[in-house]
């Protein structure tokens, strides 16, 4: 059977990314692996919009929202942290792992950050050092508006970090437009490679927060990187064939257009939003992402028994819910290598899933709202 993945990371491999692994080694002193890191580092400033520096580091996202804290501040600084899901809980969990005080926003899960609250907060304390947020938090398919949220810090002393590693490439995003001090994302998801390599975008602001951080750090040294980074290395060995993926990745999105790239998704996502409405469910989210549609199952449905027909009977492996979503909500990704046709037929294995289980719809409801939506949008879009 043919499996299909549906997941917000890890994401679907395009041939070329597949093809561009299958390589010899090569040795991360030698020009050749310099010459890889130089044309990796450009393509990801492309993607980021930004003439920052990028430190590139061989871990999964977490690896790099941890090393963005434990470079960031000093024991017992304040930070102001947005819980949105279970995304903004972990920058909340880092943060107090070194020892920082933690002011919690909490938002009820499903919705959106208010960027008002965060003018509130800052406000009220001006001590502040750092706001922590979550650009597409993936645990609830919510998108935050990082502009507005820009538009508030700015006028602060405080640093903004964004946890982007669902929202690239599917939400807009400027990092030297919007002034964002510190970006973190990585490469199993809208970036279309395999896990292994994250990243982290800091402007002069943020760098000089990095010379007088004394937190603890050893593999984790932002500036011990940007020595090596001046040369075209790392410090010590990166994650080499994930970076001739991760190149080829980056050219595929170079051809498309980054512009493209976000439309794309954003019309698979009302695809998505308006084919699962047509089936008589309700969205999970407030403020959807573009990355993902998290729908709620309905009262009578056993949503961990969805999931176990969509993936083993219909080889289509869609997301459930974490932590207190569990089996109240599903997740079904469209993000990196996706296409329009790749919804309709997620939407078509949908469909048969919530037939065997006896929900009420129209059969083929779903398909037809997806396939208007998708196939004649995309005409005019382009
Ligand atoms: C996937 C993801 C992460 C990182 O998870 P890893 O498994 O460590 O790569 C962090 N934040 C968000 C919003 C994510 O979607």
């Amino acid at each position: 059977m043919k499996k299909r993945l549906f997941t917000p990371g890890p994401t679907p491999l395009p041939e070329e990314v597949i093809r561009a692994m299958m390589q010899p080694m090569v040795h991360h002193r030698w020009p050749a692996c310099a010459h890889l890191l130089q044309q990796v580092q450009q393509g990801l400033q492309y993607v980021l919009q930004t003439h920052n520096e990028i430190m590139i580091l061989t871990c999964s996202g977490t690896g790099a929202m941890e090393a963005s804290v434990a470079n960031l501040h000093r024991p017992g600084d304040r930070v102001l942290v947005a819980q949105c899901g279970k995304f903004g809980k972990r920058w909340a969990l880092i943060c107090q792992a070194y020892g920082l005080q933690v002011t919690p926003i909490d938002i009820p899960w499903g919705e959106a950050l208010d960027p008002q609250l965060v003018a509130q907060r800052l406000e009220a304390d001006p001590n502040i050092k750092a706001v922590y947020i979550t650009l597409c938090e993936t645990s609830t398919g919510v998108a935050n508006d990082l502009r507005a949220l820009c538009e508030i810090v700015r006028s602060h002393p405080a640093l903004l970090v964004v946890d982007a590693v669902s929202g690239l490439c599917s939400e807009e995003l400027f990092t030297d437009r919007w002034q964002v001090d510190v970006f973190v994302s990585a490469t199993q998801k809208g970036l279309m490679c395999p896990p292994g390599i994250s990243f982290v975008s800091l402007n002069e602001p943020a760098w000089e927060r990095v010379s007088s951080s004394t937190l603890p750090k050893f593999y984790w040294d932002f500036q011990q990187m940007r020595k090596y980074s001046e040369e075209n290395q790392t410090p010590y060995t990166p994650a080499i064939t994930t970076l001739y993926g991760l190149k080829a990745a980056l050219n595929l999105i170079h051809q498309e257009g980054l512009e493209n790239v976000i439309r794309r998704h954003a019309r698979l996502a009302r695809m998505a939003r308006a084919a699962v409405t047509a089936l008589n469910l309700e969205l999970f989210a407030q403020r959807p992402a573009n990355a993902l549609t998290a729908v709620r199952v309905p009262s009578k449905m056993d949503g961990i028994e969805l999931l176990h027909i969509l993936g083993d009977r219909l080889g289509t492996v869609v997301a459930g819910g974490q932590s207190q979503l569990k089996g109240k909500i599903f997740r079904l990704a469209h993000l990196g290598y996706v296409d329009e046709l790749d919804v309709i037929s997620a939407i078509a294995i949908l469909e048969e899933g919530l037939r065997i289980l006896g929900h009420k719809f129209t059969a083929g409801a779903g398909l037809q709202a997806a396939q208007h939506l998708g196939l004649e949008q995309r005409e005019d879009d382009s």
